[in-house]
């Protein structure tokens, strides 16, 4: 296990941050238009996200590169500015952070789906390698692959990464099945935590899909299934459309009234995905470190 990893696991819980694609949203960025772009026009917004997670009581925050990879930057006609997107990402969080908390960086899955035989494995690995080299080339601390269904995507992500050197957190979301607790491929939280330990993750964890009850299972299922630390984020509840607009219902105290259970399932590292804001955060902050 990387050594950061097991510096920050053995003071866990260990807070992260929570949305930002919904943050950026109430900022002004368009449903449908690609966040990761604002890091070049807009990146004043972006920094006013991650910093406001800093001041909420987040240890480690992400960049704005969840859909930094040339796959998903083509279809907002950016895939020739990979390395540039990904390298403000880094400066963004890292300025926001100023030394108060880790930087990781967010790195999603590609939208391809290999089934299809459309596109070849390496072709993705390729790409995951090109938005890698930027985030490390950038002075990141990690990097957490999130959102991930694919056990063979994810994989690719996390051969791609290795060269790098730097920690990696491997997180998957099991929203699918009769109990909402497979991948849309059909993974178990078993088979997923078997398989990422196998391939080196050295944090693993699960991320969006659905509230946080649901994850206190998938967090101790996880937990049996692997001696490595577990990274948790939860939506705030199920995201339902409103005149257009997604809104989830929870609330940040019915959150992080929640969390306890998450640590005491295994959980390491909380924070929160979809539809969770800085108050979440704080909530969380206020529930575990009082
Ligand atoms: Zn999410």
């Amino acid at each position: 296990m990387h050594g950061l990893i097991r510096e920050l696991a053995a003071k866990a819980p260990v807070i992260t941050d929570g949305a930002w694609g919904t943050q950026l949203q109430a900022r002004g960025l368009e449903v449908g238009a690609c966040p990761d772009a604002w890091n070049l026009s807009h990146p004043g917004r972006v920094e006013e996200v991650a910093r406001a997670y800093v001041e909420a009581g987040s240890q480690v925050i992400l960049t704005n590169t969840f859909g930094a990879n040339r796959f998903v930057l083509a279809r907002c006609d950016l895939a020739d500015r990979v390395a540039e997107i990904n390298r403000s990402g880094v400066e963004i969080s890292r300025r926001a952070a100023d030394g108060r908390a880790r930087v990781f960086a967010s790195i999603g899955p590609t939208g391809i789906l290999l089934a299809m035989g459309e596109h070849r494995p390496e072709d993705l690995r390729a790409a995951f390698a090109e938005q890698i080299r930027a985030l490390a080339a950038a002075g990141v601390d990690a990097l957490v692959l999130e959102s991930f269904s694919d056990p063979a995507e994810i994989l690719l992500a996390l051969e791609a990464a290795k060269p790098s050197g730097l920690p990696l957190v491997a997180c998957m979301t099991f929203d699918s099945g009769k109990g909402h607790n497979r991948t849309l491929m059909g993974t178990t939280p078993e088979q997923a935590a078997e398989q990422l330990t196998a391939a080196g993750a050295d944090a693993i964890g699960s991320n969006c899909g659905r509230g946080i009850e649901g994850f206190v299972a998938i967090t101790r299922r996880l937990h049996a299934a692997t001696d490595r630390p577990l990274w948790i984020k939860p939506n705030a509840g199920l995201p339902e459309v409103i005149g257009g607009q997604t809104v989830y219902g929870q609330t940040a105290q019915q959150f992080a009234a929640v969390v306890p259970a998450l640590v005491e399932a295994g959980a390491s590292f909380v924070g929160g995905c979809c539809g969770t804001t800085p108050e979440f955060i704080a909530a969380i902050a206020k529930t575990l470190k009082p």
